[in-house]
């Protein structure tokens, strides 16, 4: 599946209610994949081709 990346470089997506808490999404600059933290930290990831284009119903840290 080639090498793994690090993520080392990331964004922040905005933030969505989860029932255990919130989750914050992220896109790696690198690789393209959503990165998603939940409020236990604990880290799921999305492959790029995979996540949604369009996020919907994620709120932006500016609102
Ligand atoms: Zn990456």
């Amino acid at each position: 599946m080639g090498t793994e990346c690090s993520h080392g470089e990331t964004e922040l997506l905005g933030e969505q209610k989860g029932e255990r808490g919130t989750n914050k999404y992220y896109r790696c600059l690198r690789c393209g994949n959503v990165l998603v933290l939940s409020e236990e930290g604990i880290l799921y990831e999305i492959p790029g081709k995979r996540a949604p284009s369009d996020l919907k119903g994620i709120r932006t840290s500016s609102d």
